[in-house]
């Protein structure tokens, strides 16, 4: 199992690690961390508590606690050790590769969390007077005229707090330009190589959704398109590039397909980074695009922080973006438009969001550009596509790519190359982690079996892709050569093995029990 391995100065001889049993039950500096509430000792604290008075008025009685709160007794260097150990156990982009296809997890550089932090930026109020927040006002006046200037779009809503949530406001933009119109459409169609969100999306705005299938390039099939087309369609949600990291070269007949049907064309943009500074959205006849800016302007997600997902809009449906809107007056004042009125009050749909979307997000974002520049930001999807298409063709040989020719920012393989080996995709995929690989997307997009989609984004290092590269070929040939010890019970090398993901999923257990005094005993 063990070969291959290294060996480095210091690497003790005789004891194969997985054999190796410490006293302790911690492993090197990997700890065996208890629940929080095994940890608790009655009458422990991390602060210093007055005791509770005892002069209470009586008609503050009812207030007063009856029985213990339940929380457990810590110090502090306990709580502080305990997440930072749990931290250790986790996965993180800045511990190293994150190729989970279709999520963009790329550096963060560091300058936007500076910029992000500064208090004129951090520490000012939703409902602060609006002259007291001019330049706050600005920045987000300046991330919506890049977002247009990239997309080539008029109009820009920055409120939405995700992609999805961009999704949502797209679609409800498009119902009030319907509305204005006295049209009821009720159908949106959605290529099954779509974003599994878009369907979701249409579904929640009271659409009912219809697929168009793929054909055999793995791009929306336009036959299938041209017959689901009818008075009754609102719009199409096309992914693009889409979930198989292809771009849809179709486009423009899909355009003019829909707006002839006299539906609206709503693209997910959440994939912009493989084409910012290249093709601008607005040119491809797109009605709405939502980006999410912590995939293509690197802000931190999945975990680390919240998203934004800003949406821009052609002329046809500029006038039904939501509010707020930020204006520069004449004389240079930046305000926000909060309210409908006589200009807008027949056709906005009101909010997407109770104040102004993600500050943070919009700061990193803006350093982010600032930073790269257009000719940085174009650099982005050039270097984006030349990753995917890097792993692509150095793993031609050993894993089965789905499509044939080169990729966008994602490469997508399926299981073809794994079988009558008896490894699945979620075999490989957990024997990745013991080699201190996040595993891929797995099984999705739905189009093609045991699907593996590998996003590298343009923040790695050529070292960083050929080490990747090399540790998928060791596993696509172990798994052929029969060696399916190294998959069938990985990981093995993680604090906890392989867990059974239905029933944590079914039956998770989300409330800590004390064991029965009797067992305690024991
Ligand atoms: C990430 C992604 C989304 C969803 O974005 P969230 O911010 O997670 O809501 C939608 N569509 C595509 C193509 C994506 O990659």
């Amino acid at each position: 199992m063990r070969q291959g391995r290294p060996t480095r100065p210091g690497d003790a001889e005789a004891l194969p690690a997985d054999e190796f049993e410490t006293f302790s039950g911690h492993r090197g500096l990997q700890h065996e961390e208890p629940l929080i509430f095994e940890q608790d000792a009655a009458g422990r604290s991390g602060v210093d508590l007055p005791e509770p008075r005892t002069d209470l008025p009586d008609r503050l009685g009812t207030l007063k606690r009856r029985g213990a709160v339940g929380l457990p007794g810590l110090s502090e260097p306990q709580v502080m050790r305990h997440f930072v150990r749990l931290s250790q156990m986790n996965y993180a982009i800045d511990a190293g590769l994150y190729p989970l296809g279709s999520c963009t997890m790329k550096h963060n550089p560091r300058l936007n969390e500076k910029m992000a932090r500064l208090p004129g930026f951090a520490d000012i109020h939703p409902l602060q007077p609006q002259a007291s927040v001019q330049g706050a006002l600005e920045l987000m006046a300046e991330v919506g005229r890049w977002l247009c200037a990239l997309t080539g779009m008029p109009a820009v809503a920055l409120s939405p707090k995700a992609g999805a949530h961009g999704e949502l406001c797209g679609l409800m933009a498009i119902r009030a330009a319907l509305d204005a119109r006295g049209e009821t459409r009720n159908r949106v169609l959605a290529p099954e190589s779509a974003h599994g969100t878009n369907p979701a999306t249409a579904a929640m705005c009271g659409y009912t959704v219809d697929p168009i299938p793929a054909d055999a390039r793995g791009r929306v099939d336009m036959a299938g398109l041209r017959e689901k087309l009818g008075p009754d369609v609102a719009a199409i949600m096309v992914t693009n590039p889409n979930t198989c990291g292809l771009f849809e070269t179709d486009i423009l007949e899909m355009a003019d397909a829909i707006h002839a049907a006299g539906g609206y064309f709503y693209c997910d943009g959440a994939n912009f980074n493989a084409l910012v500074g290249r093709v601008r959205p607005g040119d491809l006849g797109i009605d709405a695009m939502h980006i999410n800016l912590h995939k293509t302007f690197s802000t931190p997600h999945g975990g680390g922080g919240p998203g934004a997902g800003p949406v821009v809009f052609s002329d046809a449906l500029a006038a039904y973006a939501p509010l707020p809107l930020v204006q520069k007056s004449q004389s240079g004042e930046f305000s926000l438009v909060e309210q409908l009125d006589d200009t807008n009050a027949d056709t906005a749909f009101g909010r997407m969001t109770a104040f102004h979307g993600q500050m943070g997000m919009f700061v990193r974002a803006y350093a982010y550009m600032l930073s790269h520049g257009a000719d940085g930001l174009r650099q982005v999807a050039e270097d984006a596509v030349l990753s995917a298409n890097y792993i692509q063709a150095s793993l031609e040989a050993d894993m089965s790519a789905s499509y044939p020719g080169p990729c966008m920012h994602e490469c997508l393989f399926d299981d073809r190359f794994l079988k009558d080996t008896g490894v699945s995709t979620l075999d490989f995929a957990k024997a990745m982690i013991d080699e201190g690989y996040h595993p891929m997307t797995m099984y999705f997009p739905l189009v093609v079996h045991g699907a593996l989609l590998i996003e590298p984004t343009e923040t790695e290092s050529r070292d960083a892709l050929d080490q990747f590269i090399a540790v998928l070929q060791s596993l696509a040939r172990d798994a052929k050569a029969g060696n399916s010890a190294r998959f069938t019970g990985a990981p093995y090398l993680t604090p906890r093995g392989r867990l059974d993901e239905t029933k944590a999923a079914r039956k998770p257990v989300l409330r800590w029990q004390p064991p029965a005094p009797a067992e305690a005993a024991e």
